[in-house]
């Protein structure tokens, strides 16, 4: 990863100049968004900074054992003044594994609000934001969590991976490449697990921790959508499930509980799109999978109000779950016309 030493100067210069700092991430934070915060926060921290993570809402329960992460700030979640007053004193606001601001929700208009902290980005989506002082921005990274490791490594050298860093940044690093499986898997990617293996880090353990750790509604949840939820358009390429509120608590659904549900239909080997809508209050969560050249991203961007990247991304929808699944048949449709899907 070829990072501008002009930018890595830019940032030691700003991390010199501020004791508190900030770390955000998106909305419905998962393993990457959290993995890549705590590691980075971690490190600071060491370099005598005072250090908060907050997150906009919830993050999944099977991802609590997350070294730190009892120390993350869930906005929603009876702490919104304390995170305010944490944005509002910051010197310095990093933003991490995301590409607009938008995605932190209610806390857009505060991180606004403090105009005199500086501000960065460290993440790898598709057409990232303005109005950043500094950008660490790779969208051909497989995860923040890689960009995260070489910028620390950038800046402090390879004597910084401690095993809890190393354990934090695995976490992102294996959560969005879907345990090394996913694209942009490079020999770089590959020489950074090395030395974060190097460390020490149970390996097998991690993998149990965030794949083996659901209840048992989520299995048969699990189940249910995948055997009466899911539809199939354009000669079973592509698909889609739906998942409402009342269908959720019948199986004592949880936070997370359907993290990773989209990838399923593209186990099929002709499946070349896949897409779940999640109801959740006041609008639908809207999940999207692709194969190859097909570019959900774009999808996103034109018919969900969303976006992320080429072959996973999301948006929302504010219309009923029939609609909804109307406009998505409806957008497929015009996609296909276009040979775009
Ligand atoms: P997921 O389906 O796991 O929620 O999201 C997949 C990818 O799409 C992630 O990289 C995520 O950041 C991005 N994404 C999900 N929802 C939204 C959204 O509402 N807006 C944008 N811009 N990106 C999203
Ligand atoms: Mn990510």
């Amino acid at each position: 990863m070829n990072i501008p030493t002009q930018n890595i100067e830019l940032f030691r210069a700003l991390l010199n100049g501020s004791k508190r700092v900030a770390i955000l991430s998106h909305t419905n934070p998962d393993g990457d968004a959290l993995g890549s915060s705590l590691a980075l926060a971690e490190v600071l921290r060491t370099k005598g900074h005072t250090v908060n993570c907050i997150v906009p809402n919830r993050y999944p329960y099977y991802l609590k054992w997350i070294p730190d992460l009892e120390q993350t700030l869930v906005h929603s979640l009876d702490e919104e003044h304390r995170c305010e007053q944490i944005i509002a004193e910051a010197e310095l606001i990093i933003c991490a594994d995301m590409s607009a601001l938008s995605r932190l929700e209610g806390l857009s208009a505060v991180i606004a609000a403090n105009t005199s902290a500086k501000r960065v980005l460290i993440d790898h989506h598709l057409s990232p934001e303005e109005g950043f002082d500094v950008m660490f921005s790779f969208p051909e990274a497989s995860s923040t969590a890689f960009v995260v490791y070489n910028l620390l490594e950038a800046l402090y050298g390879k004597e910084v991976f401690t095993q809890k860093i190393a354990t934090q940044l695995y976490v992102g690093m294996i959560t969005d490449t879907g345990n090394f499986a996913f694209s942009a898997l490079t020999p770089e990617l590959f020489r950074a697990v090395a030395t974060l293996c190097e460390t020490g880090i149970d390996i097998p353990t991690i993998y149990n921790n965030v794949y083996n750790s659901f209840t048992e509604g989520r299995a048969r949840l699990f189940g249910y959508v995948i055997n009466r939820k899911m539809k199939t358009l354009n000669k079973g390429t592509v698909a889609y499930m739906s998942l409402t509120e009342e269908e959720m608590r019948r199986f004592w659904f949880q936070q997370g509980d359907n993290e990773g549900f989209v990838n399923y239909p593209l186990t099929i080997k002709k499946m070349r799109m896949s897409a779940m809508f999640t109801e959740q209050h006041g609008f639908i969560r809207v999940s999207l999978r692709s194969r190859g050249e097909v570019d959900v991203n774009t999808f996103a961007r034109r018919y969900f109000n969303g976006g992320g990247h080429k072959n996973a991304a999301g948006g929302k929808s504010f219309t009923s779950m029939d609609e909804t699944i109307r406009h998505y048949i409806a957008s497929v449709e015009e996609y296909h016309a276009e040979g775009l899907v």
